[in-house]
């Protein structure tokens, strides 16, 4: 097939519009600008617009990854689901262009108090949600307190120069369940539910899920890694290469 063939008209102009340059369009048997329209896609599906963070869709994959670590190699992992206080009067008082610039600040904010291997997240209207991959509970606490103190104490100035406002956020989080095969939508609803405590105890704080004692035996971590042989019986590893 000749990718002149393909119609691209669409997609060059959402990728302009997005400000991703492209290389020069197709030739015959040329296939660059077909890879860079799919690389730009791709990317501009895992971004949220507003603030230029992984969207939703992108932060579902890589709680994926973090769920599966800790299942395998009991490698613990913190979510925290961020939502901004009282927004709607930010909104209401002073526009919605000064909303789109406190969402701005927050995660720019956010995004700069944490490592490079966590990731930052916007899950819609002023919810954020951040993983930290390989955390502990002494830790984990700790890191979360230092985002909401961050953005508590942040004075950000409005769009039209002429005010500045402070905004806090209430945080809540879950640890991902070491040795044990759970879900995201499970570990979300967790964290989720910490959110709302920390709402219901008065905003601007924390609220982290106690870490439940491990009673998984080493036998129950054998299984799973076990093998099956086709009737179901355990096998051992060894003896199955
Ligand atoms: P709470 O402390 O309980 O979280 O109260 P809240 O006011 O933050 O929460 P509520 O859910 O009542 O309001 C959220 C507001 O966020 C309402 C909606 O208009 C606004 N919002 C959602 N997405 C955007 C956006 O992209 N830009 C702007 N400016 N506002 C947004
Ligand atoms: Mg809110
Ligand atoms: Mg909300």
């Amino acid at each position: 097939m000749n990718p002149q063939a393909l119609r691209l008209d669409h997609a060059r102009a959402l990728l302009r519009e997005a400000g991703v340059a492209l290389p020069p369009p197709a030739s015959a048997n040329d296939w660059t600008e077909i890879q860079a329209i799919i690389d730009g896609l791709c990317e501009l599906s895992a971004r949220d617009p507003l603030t230029g963070l992984p969207n939703r869709r992108a932060f579902l994959g890589r709680l994926t990854q973090e769920l599966d670590r800790s299942s395998r190699a009991g490698e613990m992992a913190l979510l925290l689901m961020i939502d901004i206080d009282h927004f709607k009067s930010v909104n209401d008082r002073y526009g919605h262009l000064a909303g789109d610039a406190v969402l701005r600040a927050v995660a720019r904010l956010l995004s700069e108090q944490v490592r490079p291997m966590d990731t930052v997240a916007r899950l819609g209207g002023e919810e954020f949600g951040v993983v930290f991959p390989h955390c502990g509970p002494t830790f984990g606490a700790l890191l979360a307190e230092r985002l909401r103190a961050a953005v508590a104490a942040t004075v950000m100035p409005l769009p039209d120069g002429q005010a500045t406002l402070q905004v806090t956020v209430s945080i809540g989080g879950a640890y991902s369940p070491a040795w044990v095969r759970s879900s995201v939508e499970h570990w979300m609803e967790r964290a989720d539910r910490q959110l709302y405590e920390a709402k219901r105890q008065g905003r601007n704080r924390v609220c982290i899920e106690p870490v439940p004692v491990n009673e998984v035996s080493p036998e129950e971590k054998d299984l799973l890694f076990a093998w099956h042989d086709a009737s179901g019986y355990m096998i051992d590893a060894a003896d199955a290469v």
